[in-house]
């Protein structure tokens, strides 16, 4: 991993947690702490080989389908990946701006505990260099604009975020890992959303603000809408708050040089042709006494096992017969029912990052404006500057016209970085909420579902096993998780084709 020169640490979204956490009475509470509970590293289990032979199905060429493939192929399984869209990656886009560089339009960073991606990566020979945080973030929260630090912020606003925090983080380290669902008070956690959390807690205006971003940001999803167990469940799963919402030293530190589709890109490079593009399957037939079946456009395959890799809502696009048993539909059907925030992640090229000689770090972070993160994305050498921005369409109707929106957001940019933002050389951008192949960026989970079907995640059905991000005990919704499922997938498949019990018949559920 490269690491580039040693970096200067100032203002960032870290230095604004850490100043909050040194505000007030929030000084005595261990936020920071909650780093010391980051999930304990996964260590790839040894090899298991599967029976000479073996035939298995891959529905999905995103990380995670791409990692069971070849963790299944290394056991010597005989691999098909069958990837509906004409490209690999899956929510992973590397769009082209010109000058030789690419910018991410979908997944992007990583950063400290996520080892698993880090290591494909290493594998693949992808390399990471630092994000980019020197200098001052710009906050617009509650209808003011700061550079660097929030003016009108109180010790009492301060201290209550930092409480919320401290209280969501503790309550996360209660759940078992993977099962929040065991948790003494999963039934009471899974009643609520986090928002009702944070209003019966008396949390104040300054709080809600904050969690409304962080939920954008993190799921795009609306504290409104998400299960408090849910949202302690994610928290749990990347160690706590700080590690999930902090720019340099958080999942925000680290890009790959190429850009984080390169991974996808080699990893089926290295598969050949096993992976099949533009081939969606439509169904998936797993009946008793049968060969298990995977339906394509213009026909069929016979398989031992199947691997369906994706985001759960999208798994729904699938025919299953016989259908799914009742709690897996639920869990699916509730994750496609959930409202998200609709998210254009756009890219804006300029000659040069002109906003780093003004002492800015080009990150923007506001509930107010429809582009509600902004972080810099200019390439390793800072030979162009980028602007990378995550827009809620829904939020201001104006920007949903795709011919105008790159003007408008321009004009939005100037407002918070001068008027050379008006000046841009290029403009990239990728509409996650229209797309036909994923339902959204990532998806949470409204109350009530993880207890009454939470086991249903990740539990094989029948000869059909599952796997993608929102599968992961562990970085949930993260590329990392994406790799984690991919890699604990296989190791399923490897382990129910060496069960004389379940090896030579059909494995339906009831
Ligand atoms: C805008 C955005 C920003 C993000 N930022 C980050 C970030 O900075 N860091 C981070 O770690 N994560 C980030 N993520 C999340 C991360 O990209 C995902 O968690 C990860 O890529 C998911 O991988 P996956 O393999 O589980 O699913 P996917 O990448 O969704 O792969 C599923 C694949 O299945 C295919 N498919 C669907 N239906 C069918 C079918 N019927 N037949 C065949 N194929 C089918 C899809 O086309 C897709 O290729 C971001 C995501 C988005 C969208």
């Amino acid at each position: 991993m490269s690491r580039g020169p040693a970096r200067r640490h100032t203002l960032s979204r870290r230095g604004w947690l850490r100043g909050l956490a040194a505000t007030g009475a929030g000084s005595a509470l261990p936020l920071v702490g909650c780093e010391a509970s980051r999930p304990a590293a996964v260590a790839p289990d040894p090899i298991l080989p599967v029976p000479p032979g073996t035939r298995v199905a891959i529905v999905g060429a995103g990380l995670a389908g791409l990692t069971t493939a070849r963790e299944l192929a290394r056991r010597g399984a005989e691999v098909t990946v069958f990837e509906a869209r004409d490209r690999v990656g899956g929510r992973t886009l590397n769009l082209d701006i010109g000058h030789g560089h690419v910018v991410e339009c979908g997944g992007e960073w990583i950063g400290p505990g996520q080892e698993r991606i880090a290591a494909l990566a290493r594998e693949v020979r992808v390399a990471t260099y630092p994000s980019f945080y020197d200098g001052d973030t710009t906050y617009d929260i509650e209808g003011h604009v700061s550079r660097g630090f929030l003016p009108d912020l109180t010790a009492r606003d301060a201290a209550d975020f930092v409480a919320a925090a401290w209280k969501l983080d503790r309550a996360s380290r209660r759940l078992p890992l993977g099962d929040p669902w065991r948790a003494p008070d999963a039934d009471r956690l899974d009643r609520i959303t986090l928002a009702e959390w944070l209003t019966a807690e008396h949390h104040s205006s300054f709080t809600h603000a904050v969690f409304k971003l962080i939920t954008r940001a993190t799921i795009s999803g609306h504290p409104e809408h998400v299960s408090l167990l849910w949202w302690l469940d994610l928290l749990r799963s990347a160690g706590g708050l700080l590690p999930m919402i902090l720019n340099d030293g958080g999942a925000q530190d680290l890009r790959f040089e190429g850009g984080s589709q390169l991974v996808s890109i080699r990893c089926a490079d290295a598969l050949g042709e096993r992976v099949h593009r533009s081939s969606p399957v439509l169904r998936i037939t797993d009946l008793p006494g049968e060969p298990l079946r995977v339906h394509l456009r213009d026909g069929l395959v016979e398989v031992d096992r199947v691997v369906v890799a994706m985001m759960p809502a999208d798994a729904l696009r699938i025919r299953f017969e016989p259908a799914l048993p009742d709690d897996k539909q639920a869990l699916l059907a509730g994750w496609a029912r959930l409202p998200r925030v609709p998210f254009v992640k756009l890219a804006v090229v300029y000659a040069t990052p002109f906003w780093r000689k003004r002492g800015l770090n080009g990150a923007m972070q506001s509930d107010q404006s429809p582009i509600q993160l902004v972080f810099d994305n200019s390439p390793a050498d800072a030979s162009l500057g980028v602007v990378s921005c995550f827009l809620a369409i829904n939020e201001a109707p104006v920007f949903a016209d795709a011919a105008t929106r790159q003007a408008r957001v321009v004009d939005e940019l100037a407002r918070y970085f001068g008027d050379e933002a008006r000046a841009p050389i290029g403009y990239v951008e990728k509409d996650w909420a229209t797309d036909p192949w994923s339902t959204g960026c990532v998806t949470p989970l409204a109350p009530g579902l993880l207890t009454r079907a939470g086991p249903a995640i990740r539990r094989p059905t029948g000869r059909i096993h599952w796997a993608g991000s929102e599968t992961s005990d562990v970085w949930i919704g993260y590329m990392d998780g994406a790799v984690r499922s991919g890699e604990r997938a296989a190791r399923e498949v490897a382990e129910s084709l060496r069960s004389p019990r379940v090896a030579g018949e059909p494995l339906v559920q009831p």
